[in-house]
């Protein structure tokens, strides 16, 4: 496999703004799925039995929609933190570059594609 060019400043200049807009994306997203999570009203007048359950569903789902969000943005908030240390774009287990394409489509990427999948088969 044929080692990643190291980025560029432009391109790390280009991936910091992209994650910093990432994670302002993903804390507004959840604070609005915070306002879905809160308990559901029991008050059976207001709501049958029925209604009851679909509430409880549908919070299942925003459950789960906000632990990938708060998921995503941890990983996003170490990403940005491995500006600081000069390790960005170089991968977590290998030390390898990541390369650019990569990190632009996912550029809170911790590894290498090659770590990556070996990490995904494992
Ligand atoms: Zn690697």
């Amino acid at each position: 496999m044929p080692a990643e060019a190291e980025l560029t400043s432009a391109q790390v200049k280009e991936l910091f703004d992209l994650l910093s807009s990432k994670r302002e994306m993903l804390e507004s997203q959840l604070s609005e799925s915070r306002d879905a999570l809160k308990p559901v009203a029991l008050d059976q007048t207001l709501q049958g039995r029925v209604s009851r359950m679909d509430a409880m569903q549908q919070q299942g789902v925003a459950a789960s929609a906000h632990k990938h969000t708060s998921t995503t943005l941890q990983k996003v908030a170490s990403a940005l933190k491995r500006f600081e240390t000069q390790e960005f774009g170089y991968c977590r287990k290998c030390e390898e570059p990541i390369g650019y394409g990569r990190l632009r489509a996912q550029p809170e990427s911790a590894l290498c594609l090659s770590c990556q999948s070996s990490l995904d088969n494992q």
